[in-house]
């Protein structure tokens, strides 16, 4: 069967990710988080003291853009993302990374950078992607457009369990509510691609799904559904 592209776009902690990854490996197709590369580049830049006062050292870092090289594995069943070939699935998903990542998202550069690495990924087709641009900017053809969101306190929620079940207490409810709105208004208002529905994109309310394999059934129903109608 001919191979697709699937575009999954959304506000952060809608549980896209989640329904991505699960939907890539219910298809045989490859998952790519976009969002773990600008996390990537985000530590990258806390490393070599890129950022102070919230600021980032754009000029620098477009010096340094070169060496940073971003990959995936797979690793015991688990994709795992690595930076100038170090395992930093882990850290790029601290609170730490996750304060500065749309800082350094918002840079042309680095966008642009992302951008052709993710559109080589996509070339041959058969890629779940999921990030803020991939039905807008990365892959406009793409044949599976959806646009995942839902209310800021729920998706909270859902970071802080996921947060909780890996053991990780450092933060509270609060502060991870004020993570998602801040980082909602800075997706939604920066300049270059910033976070918005393709107009072919189909909206989906992850809050009207009471569990994560709810959600995930749903994105394969609707893959197989497009499969069908599209042989
Ligand atoms: O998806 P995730 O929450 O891991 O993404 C982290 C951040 O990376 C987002 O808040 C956003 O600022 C940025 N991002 C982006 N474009 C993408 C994917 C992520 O700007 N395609």
């Amino acid at each position: 069967m001919k191979k697709i592209n699937v575009a999954i776009d959304g506000t952060s902690s809608s549980g896209k990710s989640t329904m991505a990854k699960a939907l890539a490996k219910s298809v045989g197709y490859t998952y790519i988080d976009t969002g773990a590369m600008y996390r990537s580049v985000t530590l990258y830049c806390l490393r070599n003291g890129l950022i102070s006062d919230g600021k980032v050292d754009v000029e620098r870092l477009v010096a340094l853009l070169p060496k940073i090289s971003i990959s995936f594995k797979i690793e015991g069943g688990k994709q795992a993302t690595y930076l100038c070939g170090e395992n930093v699935e882990r850290e790029i998903r601290g609170l730490e990374v996750s304060n500065c990542v749309s800082l350094v998202a918002a840079i042309a550069e680095v966008r642009h950078a992302m951008v052709r690495l993710q559109q080589e990924m996509g070339k041959d087709k058969g890629v779940v992607m999921d990030g803020r641009d991939i039905g807008t900017v990365v892959l406009p053809d793409a044949e599976i457009k959806l646009f995942v969101t839902t209310s800021p306190e729920i998706r909270a929620k859902r970071r802080f369990d996921e947060m909780r079940a890996k053991g990780d207490t450092s933060v509270t409810l609060a502060d991870i509510i004020a993570n998602v709105k801040m980082r909602d208004h800075l997706d939604t208002t920066r300049k270059e691609s910033p976070l918005r529905k393709a107009n072919d994109a189909v909206e989906v309310d992850s809050g009207q799904f009471h569990t994560a394999e709810e959600q995930i059934a749903w994105a394969v129903n609707y893959f197989h559904d497009y499969m069908q109608k599209h042989q």
